[in-house]
């Protein structure tokens, strides 16, 4: 039958692949430790549960303007203002079904067919399908892990043609960790608006960035780079919200009011309910947050100090965001307990298979060579998964 190309070339998320096998493992009866959560592990905080209930209880059930209520938006502008130093006015503001949805609105805004959108990899795995969706062309530029995962200004402006439309930037990063410092940016920065590109900024882990670093907004440096960036946040993660399904962006008048209308006809407004819980996240007590963060240092310590510890692995540390990239190519090319090893894919199967530990291949976010694991599950967790792991290498 005849199926669209474009949808055709969209690629299934490997994240979901390899969670998808842990489940059905699970189902079994096999006891699976998983390492491939992108979710916060907590609870969402009560007074939020409680803003959503009331919610309902007074009948915000209906339609909201498709852009989102004037009021949450309000509250996105007090916060872009608080925490970022940003003024933006709710016409700026454009709330979504998560901060997923914000970046597919954000591409859908600005590519024209054949428009390049740069990607540093590693990468979040659904930028490229996402630029696709939008008929860009993703462009990678690779940073190695001795850069620290990130790219040099050097790398950038090679990867620069008069194609290019956008560049996306991710700091705190998922799947790497990593944190642009404020120096970085505002290189990036200078060069974007030199060239009169965009910069999509997901800045989604913000709240969780470890060891005294401070997140910095590339749009805060000055108004050129602000009207040129599309910032993409969200409650998801910050507030373990993440099936709640809201996110927003802050841009330009002219590109807000664009997403605004592309969303106005895909899904109108995100729901009203999850609008009032996000409000309440947004304006109330903020400790979680930090509660959280505590949490998410203990665990990464530990798991660091562990896979360095481990013959044939190895990892950096990363400053934020929940998750650890583990250099595995040491053990490329040899067999493991009967299980040849080629490459990402071929040791998180075999982990899977015979130590019953779950974990996402990097070959999904542009890299080979490492394999990511998530510490947003419990320490006790992350030693039994860490001895799996040990026991596993020492066959
Ligand atoms: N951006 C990055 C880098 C992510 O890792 C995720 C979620 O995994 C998102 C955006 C999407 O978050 P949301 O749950 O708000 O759609």
């Amino acid at each position: 039958m005849v199926v669209s190309n474009k949808a055709l070339s969209i690629s299934p998320s490997s994240t979901l692949a390899i969670d998808a096998k842990a489940k059905k493992m699970r189902s079994e009866g096999i006891d699976i430790i998983g390492f491939g959560a992108g979710e916060p592990d907590f609870d969402t905080p009560d007074h939020i549960k409680k803003a959503a209930i009331d919610a309902i209880n007074d009948g915000f059930t209906k339609y909201t303007p498709a852009s989102g209520t004037l009021e949450l938006k309000q509250a996105i502008c007090r916060k872009f203002k608080k925490d970022n130093g940003l003024d933006y006015n709710p016409s700026n503001i454009v709330i979504s079904n998560g901060a997923k949805h914000s970046l597919v609105n954000a591409f859908q805004a600005i590519c024209n067919p054949g428009d390049e959108v740069i990607i540093p990899t590693p990468a979040w795995v659904s930028y490229p399908e996402m630029v696709k969706l939008a008929d860009g062309v993703p462009v990678y530029i690779h940073c190695t892990e001795e850069e620290g995962f990130k790219f040099t200004l050097e790398k950038l402006e090679k990867a620069i043609t008069d194609k290019t439309r956008a560049i996306v930037i991710n700091s705190p990063s998922n799947p790497t960790g990593m944190i642009y410092s404020e120096e970085e940016l505002r290189a990036i920065a200078d060069l974007a608006v030199s060239k009169g590109i965009y910069v999509v900024s997901d800045e989604i882990y913000e709240k969780l960035i470890y060891d005294g670093y401070k997140h910095v907004s590339i749009a805060s440096f000055n108004d050129k780079i602000k009207d040129l960036t599309i910032v993409v946040n969200g409650v998801s993660k910050s507030y373990a919200m993440t099936g709640w399904r809201i996110g927003y962006t802050a841009s330009n008048e002219q590109i807000a009011k664009i997403m605004s209308n592309v969303q106005s006809h895909a899904t109108s407004n995100p729901n009203s309910i999850a609008q009032k819980a996000a409000l309440a996240a947004l304006e109330g007590p903020q400790e979680i947050i930090d509660e959280m963060a505590a949490e998410f240092v203990k665990r990464r310590d530990y798991m660091v100090e562990r896979i360095n510890s481990i013959n044939g692995i190895s990892c950096i540390k990363p400053n934020g965001a929940f998750y650890v990239m583990m250099n595995i190519s040491k053990l490329i090319g040899k067999e493991i307990d009967g299980m040849k090893i080629t490459g990402s894919d071929s040791f998180a199967d075999a982990l899977l298979e015979k130590a019953n530990v779950a974990l996402v291949p990097g070959s999904g976010f542009g890299t080979d060579i490492h394999v990511r694991l998530s510490y947003a599950t419990s320490m006790a967790n992350i030693e039994e998964g860490l001895n799996r792991i040990e026991k596993f290498l020492s066959k």
